[in-house]
């Protein structure tokens, strides 16, 4: 039987959002009544929902409305990418999250669980107790492009289920792009969603996961399968599936379809001809050993800092997962040492740090 996806027209005006998840609701039907169920939002770091880089907290908020009223015990929460004492709650307050979803908000970073992992590169992780525990698990990620694993979707949301310092260690113990697609697919297997809705409305495109380049796209996108889900989001981005590590994983593992072909597609949607891809994807190409010459020789500075952005706040400092920058008054970063994940970029709340521009010349 071909999975199922369902996308919807939809905005961020709060009764559009309740209908669709009645629609959603509705075309995968879940027993909620007196379930625990976990609702687990990408929330990256502290932006608000118009950034485009977070789950907006409008569309959070409806599904918890159309959890509570079908008699689920709900919970929202995630683990963001900022490290840090109370990083949690501020993410929390300053995503706007705090202000819609109230009580029903858990500290995912509280009460941590080690779990023993089938991966060929770590043996155990901490995983947060509420993604162990609930009875249904609904994943909502965001519709967006990703610079190290070229979408952020389903099967990248869980990564959320981490607590701290972990995120950081996974990074460093598969530094390579295609390896860190398949931890990503390990994560995914310690809970997989029982449902994924993602947030479509707004769109990022180009170098995400925390850029500028936003569209409006004006739709919600739902599934059973996370795996079906990412097939048609990465489609409708212009980008073959069967490059992106993390779907081409899941579909070997038998977790997923591996292209659109294989899917039923419900509702309208469209490959969006003009998308802009993130400059990395020839690296995932036949285009690879030259795409790979080329960045090793420009590696050196690959990432640079625009110093009237930074504030120099350390962020990115905190966030490298093997030591390689140095924040004096702006960062500078050891290209001997760098892993290339992108962290600093992604979690940089300035938008500093940039991407080498002859670099993503050269990428396109
Ligand atoms: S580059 Fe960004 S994260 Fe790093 S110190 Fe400057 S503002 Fe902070
Ligand atoms: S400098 Fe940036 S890209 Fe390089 S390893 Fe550190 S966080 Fe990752």
């Amino acid at each position: 039987m071909r999975e199922k996806v369902l996308v919807l027209e939809a905005s961020y005006d709060e009764d559009v959002l309740a209908q669709c998840m009645k629609e959603i609701l509705e075309a995968f039907p879940l027993d909620l009544e007196g379930k625990t169920v976990l609702v687990k939002p990408n929330l990256l770091g502290p932006w608000p929902g118009e950034s485009g880089i977070i789950t907006h907290p409008l569309v959070v908020k409806a599904m918890v409305e159309a959890v509570k009223e079908r008699g689920g015990l709900v919970q929202v929460g995630d683990n963001p990418g900022l490290r840090g004492y109370g990083c949690v709650g501020r993410v929390c307050r300053e995503t706007g999250m705090e202000e819609v979803v109230g009580r029903e908000w858990t500290n995912m970073a509280a009460s941590p669980r080690r779990v023993s992992l089938r991966s060929r590169f770590v043996e155990e992780v901490s995983i947060s107790s509420q993604v162990l525990d609930c009875d249904v698990l609904i994943s909502m990620p965001k519709f967006k492009t990703h610079v190290s694993t070229l979408i952020t979707g389903a099967v990248k949301n869980s990564f959320g289920f981490l607590v701290g310092a972990d995120k950081a260690r996974m990074h460093a113990a598969a530094p390579r792009f295609r390896d860190f697609g398949e931890l990503l697919v390990d994560i995914y297997q310690v809970r997989v969603p029982d449902l994924v809705v993602m947030d479509a409305v707004t769109a990022m495109e180009g170098n995400g996961p925390s850029c500028e380049d936003i569209r409006d796209l004006g739709r919600i996108l739902a599934a059973r399968n996370g795996v079906a889900l990412d097939v048609v989001m990465a489609s409708m981005m212009r980008m073959d599936p069967s490059l992106i590590p993390t779907l081409a994983v899941a579909a070997q593992r038998g977790l997923g379809p591996a292209a659109l072909e294989d899917i039923e597609v419900s509702g309208p949607m469209e490959v969006i001809q003009d998308f802009k891809r993130p400059s990395t994807v020839p690296r995932m190409s036949w285009t690879a050993p030259f795409h790979r010459a080329v960045f090793a020789l420009l590696s050196h500075r690959a990432l640079g800092v625009d110093r009237r952005r930074c504030t120099g706040c350390r962020t990115c400092e905190e966030g490298c997962p093997v030591g390689a920058i140095r924040v004096e008054r702006y960062p500078s970063f050891d290209a001997s040492k760098c892993i290339n994940c992108y962290c600093c970029y992604e979690l940089c709340p300035e938008h500093a740090v940039r991407l080498n521009r002859l670099l993503r010349l050269v990428q396109r």
